[in-house]
């Protein structure tokens, strides 16, 4: 059984201008290990993270999150895209009274946000960079027993030589939970992710294991008519190739079914 389990999920959002359909029968499995959710802007990537944390509910479809209906956050870790805590108060009351409600020993995330090149704990809210910020936010979402930790964005922000040390974390992580990140960079992503979901216009894309990409820096991917094209990475062949998802469904079908040709590492 997987820790989320979406099936069929569909949302439409009834706005002034007429509906939305921000997913479109949406299927999904989410387990242990690194999952990454790509997709370009307005694909549908928060409306299924907020889905996952019931904060928004689907029109129609099931969704089981951890064994239960989506809503309870007990055993689940959330990193928003734009991490909020009240300007006035320190980075060390923070991580002190998060760890208290968690149950965890604040130490842990001290240490994290050591690991990160950030000692000011002493440091309000209101005087921290956006990078900061961020690794506060990173921070806390990683220090917990939690069996899944939603990350939104969480290299948003983070100079190269940090999204690195974030993306090592996140994989050390993914060794006992399932860490789901939403991301626009898949080049990075993709050296620490056990399985994507790409969605493109709210509809799956593809959906499954990417073992096949790890340390792979380009591919020729194989139509089945044939065809064969080259691409440096396999968002850019998404992204380009959006307006005919069934080409890009099929073809990735083809990719993660090992058909996947290193021309030069
Ligand atoms: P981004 O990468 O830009 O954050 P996303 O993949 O997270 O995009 P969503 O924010 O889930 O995409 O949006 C999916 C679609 O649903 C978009 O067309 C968006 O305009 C629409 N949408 C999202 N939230 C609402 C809302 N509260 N009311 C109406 N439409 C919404």
């Amino acid at each position: 059984m997987g820790l989320v389990e979406i099936q069929e999920v569909r949302k439409v959002y009834r706005t002034l201008y007429g509906p939305v359909v921000a997913l479109d029968w949406v299927s999904m499995e989410i387990g242990k290990g690194v999952t990454v959710l790509i997709g370009p802007n307005g694909a549908g990537k928060t409306t299924l993270i907020k889905i996952i944390l019931g904060l928004v509910r689907p029109t129609s479809g099931t969704v089981r999150v951890l064994g239960r209906p989506p809503g309870r956050m007990e055993g689940i870790s959330y990193l928003p895209e734009k991490p909020f805590f009240p300007r006035g108060v320190t980075v060390r009351e923070i991580v002190k009274f998060v760890s208290k409600v968690r149950g965890v020993p604040p130490e842990e995330t001290f240490s994290l946000l050591s690991e990160l090149g950030m000692e000011a704990w002493d440091m309000r809210v209101g005087a921290l960079s956006a990078g900061m910020l961020q690794k506060l936010g990173i921070a806390l979402a990683l220090t917990s027993s939690s069996e899944l930790i939603i990350l939104d964005e969480p290299t948003a922000n983070l100079d190269p030589v940090w999204r690195k040390r974030v993306l090592e974390m996140i994989r050390e992580k993914g060794e006992g939970a399932g860490v789901l990140v939403s991301t626009h960079i898949l080049t990075e992503i993709e050296k620490v992710a056990d399985a994507a979901t790409f969605l493109v216009n709210g509809q799956v894309v593809f959906s499954g294991s990417l073992v096949p990409l790890l340390s792979k820096k380009r591919y020729l991917i194989r139509l089945r008519d044939g065809r064969t094209l080259e691409t440096e990475s396999l968002e850019n062949f998404v992204m380009e190739n959006v307006e005919d998802i069934d080409v890009v469904r099929r073809t990735l079908g083809d990719v993660f079914e090992e058909s996947v040709t290193v021309v030069h590492e």
